[in-house]
């Protein structure tokens, strides 16, 4: 039985929610905050939320208009048994509706609290929010009445799954595209997170999200040091004048080694003066393996290995610019010739000819230092400029060369095979308008040196028999 006497629905009272017992509450003088049940009865109605009653000795539970209204009932429909109740609670729903009551009933829990499916009057279901609580137990502590609310909450629910399909539809796309995709956090005091990083940060940097959630110093551990520096410089003048970020990097994993990447993202400025970022990082390591090669094909002759004449030169007028730079600096060129280079040809075939270039290259390339410039500049003839170096110490360097080919000669089929080369030398000039100007210089040089007889070396002067 029903210890409060409910004339009809309408009279349940919000008072037996609030008091914790089935007396109504009364507004008592000490009490510091009172509301009118019949107000309470309003609002929640009013917002929803329908009322139920239940007396769990005699099976019976009786619902507010508005409970009934919910599920597209009138006020003087639906039974009031429980055994309805629970026909009416979507099947997939109903077992864990009943363990979470009887968990409340054996007082195992404070409350009782449900989101589940009841089917309304067209057949339809709706998603409900139900509470609840035991408000009087007999003297073994029996569960004799229980009241609660319902709320209505299709519309949340279906939110919070439109929500979750945007957010495993950004998730999917975030890691299905190749590379990292990142939001990057900079404080205003340069510390830096990355709250976001795709499922690509495995592959990109070897790291787990979770690795860099709340600090980037795994991400700088990763980092080839030679690239380090600039990888944080650009960064902050990405952050300073809030430019795009674009870089490519080294990097050192634990798996791939040393890789290269590239990375772009978009800077904008917190309210606490921090910046943050969002972009992306690619592997550009076959990028850079492909940019190398064709760098090298378009500055290596095949052959030999050196600089081809285009790159000697072009690094020769960086040379020349340099020179210029700095008072008093001076650099010496030299341009070397083989001897009869086509009878070697036509007497030893051609790929021997081959073999003497590449030898001759390896000899200038044994006899050059660090900051030498050495280049191939035509079928059988070769230049180099080393600077810091006077026409004395180049006719050293082109006496070393003369002396390393005399030493090493070529052997076909045990045939010791002579081969010889001549030389022509200067310096290069300030005042010269260009590196070609050397060159020409040298050139003269060089013809003088074959004129007299070749194998020898002649330093250019000025004399009437160079004029043209
Ligand atoms: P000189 O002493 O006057 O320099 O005579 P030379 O025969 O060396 O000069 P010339 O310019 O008449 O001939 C150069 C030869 O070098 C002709 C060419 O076949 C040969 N040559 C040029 N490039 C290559 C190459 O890549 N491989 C080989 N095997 N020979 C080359
Ligand atoms: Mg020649
Ligand atoms: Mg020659």
């Amino acid at each position: 039985m029903l210890k409060t006497d409910l004339p009809d629905d309408d009279a349940i009272r919000a008072s037996a929610l609030t008091s914790g017992d089935a007396t109504p509450a009364q507004p008592s003088p000490a009490a510091q905050f009172y509301i009118d049940p019949e107000l309470v009865t309003l609002a929640l109605t009013g917002s929803g939320t329908g009322l139920w009653d239940r007396d769990i000795v005699t099976g019976e539970i009786r619902y507010s208009p508005a409970w009934k209204a919910m599920l597209g009932y009138g006020p003087h429909e639906l039974s009031n048994r429980i055994e309805d109740a629970y026909v009416r609670v979507h099947p997939d729903d109903l077992a864990y509706v009943r363990a979470t009551m009887q968990a409340h009933f054996d007082s195992k829990t404070d409350n009782y609290v449900v989101e589940h499916r009841i089917r309304c009057k067209d057949g339809s279901y709706k998603w409900i929010c139900s509470r609840g609580k035991v408000i009087s137990r007999d003297s073994e502590g029996r569960a004799q009445r229980m009241i609660g609310t319902s709320t209505d909450i299709t519309a949340l629910r279906e939110t919070a799954a439109n929500l979750q399909h945007t957010i495993d539809l950004i998730t999917n796309l975030t890691n299905e595209v190749p590379g990292l995709v990142f939001q990057y956090r900079q404080s205003a005091d340069g510390r830096g997170s990355i709250p976001y990083a795709s499922d690509g940060i495995r592959e990109i940097y070897e790291l787990a999200p979770d690795d860099v959630a709340h600090n980037d110093d795994a991400i700088e551990a990763r980092i080839d040091p030679r690239d380090l520096q600039t990888f944080r410089q650009s960064l902050l003048d990405s952050a300073s004048h809030l430019t795009p970020w674009h870089l490519e990097y080294r990097v050192n994993l634990p798996r791939q080694g040393l890789c290269w990447r590239q990375g772009d993202a978009r800077p904008q400025r917190m309210a606490d003066g921090g910046t943050l970022w969002h972009g992306f990082i690619m592997d550009a390591t076959e990028h850079k393996r492909i940019e190398a090669e064709l760098h090298e094909l378009a500055t290596i002759d095949h052959l030999t290995q050196l600089s081809n004449r285009r790159h000697f030169m072009a690094q020769s007028e960086a040379e020349l610019a340099r020179m210029r730079r700095v008072d008093g600096e001076i650099a010496a060129m030299l341009m070397f010739d083989l001897d009869h280079f086509k009878l070697l040809n036509d007497r030893w075939g051609h790929a021997l000819g081959d073999r003497a270039l590449s030898a001759f290259a390896g000899m200038l390339r044994a006899e050059a230092r660090t900051g030498d410039l050495v280049g191939r500049i035509g079928g059988e003839e070769f230049a180099a400029v080393l600077p810091g170096a006077s026409t004395e110490d180049a006719a050293r360097f082109a006496r070393r060369v003369q002396q390393r080919l005399e030493d090493s000669p070529l052997m076909s089929g045990g045939t010791r095979i002579a081969l010889t080369v001549s030389i022509g030398i200067d310096s290069m000039r300030p005042a010269d308008h260009g590196a070609t100007q050397a060159l020409s210089r040298c050139d003269k040089a060089l013809y003088t040196a074959k004129e007299r007889g070749r194998n020898r070396m002649e330093v250019y002067e000025e004399s009437s028999k160079y004029r043209d």
